[in-house]
């Protein structure tokens, strides 16, 4: 359910994946709040977005420095254009949802945005898409809700929509400390369960590629709070036909995905800082934002 856990997914996080993440452990010296020391201290002095550091579709990471040395900005395609417009559907309903306004009106919501001045795609597969992903939250924050006004008679209307609802959504954070952003959004911070939750939509390459995104998020949460954060969780929404597809990737954010992180981080720094053109790869997506600049 977006950001709620299902059953199965609550026992896997309980019965499994939490004991074993307690019994592997983190090496001290990869937690965040040790930003000041080797192998987080950034190499350069130079800040990179999280989704650039994070980004793996350009073999050569050429989308680095076409972004960052040339300045140049890629063209919205519709799966961006989606991607944008649902990232910012599901921030808007959680908002509404904890206002309880269980009954907000997505179109009103969505014409506000003028979204089909400012971007370029099939708007009309979007608006649909976007509208499912609007219904779904509201109504299943609303059982949720309402199943513990029933359960909890002496919690506070606040307590309870804080206990059931208890998200922190587009997050603002800096990343400063860590190379990267001093305005990062992130999609999603359960505070009760502690878990780094990063939103994918249409979504169809290699989802452990991806483990990457909340492993970044999770490593400037320990920079900001000195507070540790050992899960990470991607979850995927697809649309088929009329129906909305949700599929979750719960892991523990371990050594290896903390260390892979800074290694991509010092490697785009890099080609930031020396101004450096990785070239082209024998062959590009189709989806690339810089297609069009690169002529592939
Ligand atoms: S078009 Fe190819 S080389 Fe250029 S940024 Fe995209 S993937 Fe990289």
């Amino acid at each position: 359910m977006v950001y709620f856990l299902d059953e199965l997914e609550s026992k896997n996080l309980l019965k499994s994946l939490r004991p074993k993440a307690r019994q592997v452990g983190v090496t001290e010296e990869l937690r965040g709040w040790n930003w000041d020391t080797s192998p987080l201290k950034p190499y350069h002095d130079v800040s990179l977005p999280m989704y650039l550091i994070c980004a793996g579709y350009c073999p050569t990471s050429r989308d680095v420095y076409l972004s960052k040395v040339k300045g140049m900005k890629g063209e919205y395609t519709h799966p961006v254009t989606m991607g944008v417009i649902i990232h910012d559907t599901v921030g808007q309903a959680f908002r509404e949802a904890k206002l309880k306004k269980f009954d907000a009106d997505f179109s009103s919501w969505y014409e506000s945005m003028d979204y089909e001045k400012r971007l370029s795609g099939n708007f009309e597969e979007i608006r649909r898409c976007a509208k499912m992903v609007w219904n779904f939250i509201l109504s299943a924050a609303k059982a949720r809700f309402e199943s513990c006004l029933v359960t909890q008679p002496y919690g506070s209307p606040e307590e309870l929509i804080l206990t059931t609802i208890p998200f922190l959504v587009e997050h603002r954070i800096s990343g400063r400390l860590l190379g990267t952003s001093g305005m990062l959004s992130v999609d999603c911070f359960d505070y009760m369960r502690n878990i780094i939750f990063d939103l994918k939509v249409g979504f169809k390459g290699d989802r452990y590629r991806c483990r990457i995104y909340p492993t970044g998020y999770a490593l400037v949460f320990e920079s900001v709070y000195e507070v540790p954060v050992d899960i990470g969780c991607n979850v995927f929404i697809n649309f088929k036909g009329e129906r909305m597809i949700v599929e979750k990737d719960l892991f523990h954010i371990n050594d290896d995905l903390r260390s892979w992180w800074i290694e991509e981080r010092d490697n785009k720094a890099e080609i930031v800082y020396e101004e450096k053109d990785p070239g082209i790869p024998p062959s590009c997506p189709d989806d690339c934002i810089y297609r069009s600049v690169c002529g592939e």
